[in-house]
């Protein structure tokens, strides 16, 4: 990883906005994408060299025609879909197979000007920078829980509590959900108790069992999140859920797991799987996180400025336990 100097993009044509981005995320996926882990991202694609950063805050510099104003913060929804293919047909863009994401397939938000299709900005308001970098990973958890049709007053357990697990707890707890959330690093723990989760807990998967078991008075609960992206998570939590349960996969790997088929029929489970955010789901992340800005401000835990996002990656790659959301300044 390297800085340098780029062109400062031209003035914003139609369908295009100039900003001056301010915060950026760093996150799980990124380091994936910088270590050459591309598999997840499907086709033959044209990575290298890009200025990564998909999770971002900026200002309006040049408005375009996107109906946003000169001076406002948005949040950048990264996603760009096809619009034809039968994913796109049907209203989910978010897993269209050839659609490119602002960070990952186009440059991103690690610098300091970027052109961006009018589509991506979305203004929030007063929220304040790192907040509004918080959007794009919250939108994760928002669609989420939409996949797994969460309901008011149920039971969910999260597995993780990493930033996507500890999004996914604030919003499922904001609608009104009794969440209990797995994660072994008690600081996490601690968090996700802030952010809402009735009960957080680690231990053996035997005894999680128990524990939960106990919690649902035997049935078990109806929603399962898995986000840690720990291959031996989806047997546990196909093992935990509720019959007539569902299972949502938010976490990637490239790891796999053994389960066995007949305990689909013998519980009737949906196990769902979960990729990226809607427009819908974006916006309504932009609501969650305007709505619960003082606790999530815990989790911005590291900053660095853009001249050392080199060191911000090496240390987020560590895993340093202490590191929930380390946020990279732009400008
Ligand atoms: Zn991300
Ligand atoms: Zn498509």
């Amino acid at each position: 990883m390297v800085i340098e100097d780029v062109s400062v993009p031209g003035p914003a044509r139609a369908g295009n906005v100039i900003v001056r981005p301010e915060a950026v995320g760093i996150c799980g996926s990124d380091f994936h994408l910088f270590s050459g882990d591309v598999g997840a991202l499907s086709g033959p694609r044209d990575f290298y060299p890009r200025i990564q950063g998909h999770e971002v805050s900026a200002i309006v510099e040049d408005p375009g025609d996107a109906g946003v104003n000169e001076g406002e913060r948005v949040a950048i929804w990264p996603l760009l879909p096809c619009g034809s293919c039968y994913p796109c047909r049907a209203g989910r863009p978010n897993v269209c197979p050839r659609f490119r994401l602002v960070g990952v397939h186009l440059d991103g938000g690690l610098q300091q000007r970027l052109k961006v299709p009018a589509s991506t900005v979305f203004g929030v308001g007063d929220l304040d920078p790192d907040s509004t970098a918080f959007v794009e990973p919250a939108s994760i958890a928002v669609h989420a829980l939409a996949r797994g049709g969460l309901e008011p007053g149920e039971q969910a357990v999260v597995f993780g509590a990493g930033p996507i697990g500890l999004a996914t707890t604030l919003a499922a707890a904001a609608a009104g959900a009794r969440v209990t959330t797995i994660d072994p690093v008690p600081a996490r723990r601690d968090l996700a108790k802030q952010l809402g989760a009735e009960r957080v807990t680690w231990g053996s998967p035997a005894d999680t069992q128990a524990e939960i078991s106990h919690w649902t008075n035997g049935d078990g609960p109806p929603l399962v999140v898995e986000t840690s992206g720990e291959t031996a998570v989806l047997p546990q939590a196909i093992d935990l859920t509720s019959a007539a349960g569902r299972v949502v996969v938010v976490g990637m790997s490239s790891g796999t797991a053994p389960v066995r088929p007949g305990v689909f029929p013998e519980k009737e489970i949906d196990v769902i799987g979960s990729s990226c955010a809607t427009a819908g789901d974006f916006q309504a992340a932009i609501n969650l996180v305007q709505a619960n800005r003082a606790s999530l401000a815990a989790l911005f835990s590291h900053h660095f400025p853009l001249a050392r996002t080199a060191e911000a990656f090496e240390f987020a790659m560590n895993r340093s336990p202490d590191a929930i959301k380390i946020v990279v300044t732009v400008n």
